[in-house]
């Protein structure tokens, strides 16, 4: 994949379960749910200093993590958001 290629949800699981599973599981569940927190922490901080470089570095990070605490627990994010909120009644 070259850097301007469609990027999905699913490519972004699948590159963080290559490249991160096996430490991920090693460091488990909850560690790695810490470590989630601690990224959306410093996404608030990004947003208060209003530097737009920092957030959006902030928000890879966060997706990232969400991806790897997502792998642990078997749950596919395209699956989960498209039955949650592309169907004719998302949640308001
Ligand atoms: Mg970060």
């Amino acid at each position: 994949m070259s850097g301007k290629d469609e990027l999905t949800l699913r490519f972004v699981q699948n590159l963080m379960k290559k490249y991160y599973y096996r430490r991920d599981s090693a460091r488990g569940l909850y560690a790695t749910f810490t470590w989630l927190v601690e990224e959306v922490g410093e996404l608030a901080e990004a947003l208060l200093s209003g530097d737009k470089e920092a957030i959006a570095e902030e928000i890879a990070d966060v997706l990232a993590w969400l991806s790897s605490v997502s792998n642990l627990v078997g749950v596919d994010i395209e699956e989960a958001f498209r039955k949650k909120y592309m169907n004719p009644e998302p949640p308001l």
